[in-house]
């Protein structure tokens, strides 16, 4: 059968698929195949066996969302719901500390869309933590929270990037994007961004230099097309912001939706949501070999677990996401462990050198912060987990963590 053996020898000589052939690499690929043909491709954009990792905490600043997503199970619809909040300072500083002390490098912050916040809130929000914690990196507000903010300020996307960015903002998380593809976003979140929308704020912040991660979520009753069309959406952007000079978006992540306790999970469809562990890994490897303009891909561990996380770094991804150090969105919809998904550092390097590569700490750039090439290096490093800290009092799942899909994104 020779149906991919053109697709693979472009690969092979570093030339760019075409989406057809990258539907037909869906249709008919053999598994191993297309993981050999994402590894051939990752060698090209990223040699060697470093995988890499970043330290950081997710943080919700609000769970108050008037948004109504069907596969988010977290939000409050409004101030007055008994489950509403808007952490305080004094949470937030205690978050961050507590991220500090674990060797964290970036906070993640992300919300729901709160009518009762003004824009200058996210302004004096980013300006405090930015003189409290001047060291931490600020990465925070998917596309879906700027478009909000937009709405509500008045200001156009550009001047809200640009005075969150003077404030204090180094990145956007991708969280949001979901499936790019406007017929599958008015079934699952008709008020969520539109999908123009969200790429043309992802241009604004590449024209700004912040920081971004593209981000899929796969199993929402999409069919092939409409994945590799998300596929192509983000690499024609990619091309758009490399060509004006920028760096476009650094990463790529996509994980399975996860539906227990949402509106997905008690609809008459539910056993069609969701994606396996196989399908995860072939788009996986197929998202590798198209995006050939996107420099790293990052294997996602929270949903599937660690060992799929470990094959995943044999379909062509080098980078092993976070510690997410309280993320719990996912897991609380159903992911993996059903508790939060935080992994230590320690742990993170055993995994991925149980799966035959060296770890290297980065930042949200991807700018390498230590590489441990030999395996005495990690003698350096300290079992430490949250629940170490005294002062960590853990949150109810709930209460503490809003923001469903649009909270997850790196
Ligand atoms: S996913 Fe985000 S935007 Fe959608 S309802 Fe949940 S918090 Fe709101």
């Amino acid at each position: 059968m020779d149906y991919g053996v053109n697709t693979f020898a472009k690969v092979r000589d570093g030339e760019r698929i075409s989406p057809q052939e990258a539907l037909e690499l869906c249709d008919n690929g053999a598994l191993l195949e297309l993981g050999a043909a994402a590894n051939e491709r990752r060698q090209q954009l990223n040699p060697g066996h470093r995988v890499t990792y970043l330290i950081d905490r997710n943080i919700n600043y609000t769970n108050v969302c008037v948004t109504d997503c069907q596969f988010c199970t977290f939000y409050a619809p409004n101030a007055t719901h008994p489950d509403a909040y808007v952490n305080s300072r004094e949470v937030l500083a205690r978050k961050i500390e507590e991220a500090l002390a674990l060797g964290a490098t970036r906070i993640l912050m992300q919300g729901g869309h709160n009518p009762d916040l003004p824009f200058d809130y996210y302004l004096e929000l980013l300006g405090w933590i930015r003189v409290a914690f001047p060291t931490i990196e600020i990465n925070a507000f998917s596309p879906s929270e700027i478009e909000f903010m937009a709405a509500i300020s008045g200001k156009s996307w550009l001047k809200v990037l640009t005075e969150l960015q003077a404030a204090g903002l180094s990145g956007l998380p991708g969280g949001g994007g979901e499936i790019l593809d406007d017929e599958i976003r008015k079934r699952v979140s008709p008020k969520k961004i539109s999908t123009e929308n969200w790429l043309r704020i992802m241009e604004v912040a590449h024209s700004l230099d912040l920081t971004t991660t593209a981000t899929m979520v796969i199993g929402l009753r999409e069919n092939l097309h409409h994945r590799i069309s998300h596929l192509r959406r983000l690499r024609e952007l990619q091309d758009r912001s490399l060509a004006a000079g920028s760096r476009g978006f650094n990463a790529f992540i996509s994980w399975p939706v996860q539906i227990e306790g949402t509106s997905l999970g008690r609809s008459k469809f539910r056993e069609e949501y969701g994606a396996t562990p196989s399908e995860y890994l072939r788009h996986t490897a197929i998202a590798r070999i198209f995006l050939d303009n996107v420099p790293h891909m990052a294997a996602s561990w929270p949903t599937l677990g660690a060992k799929v996380g470990q094959v995943a770094l044999h379909f062509g991804c080098d980078d092993f996401g976070s510690t997410m150090i309280e993320e719990n969105v996912v897991s609380a919809a159903g992911a993996h462990t059903r508790v939060s998904p935080m992994m230590s550092v320690v742990e993170i390097h055993r995994q991925i050198r149980g799966a035959g590569f060296y770890p290297a700490q980065r930042d949200s750039s991807y700018n390498i912060l230590r590489d441990y090439r030999a395996a005495a290096d990690d003698d350096d490093l300290t079992e430490v987990s949250l629940e170490s800290i005294p002062e960590f009092v853990p949150m109810p799942l709930e209460r503490e963590n809003g923001g469903g899909l649009t909270a997850v994104g790196r």
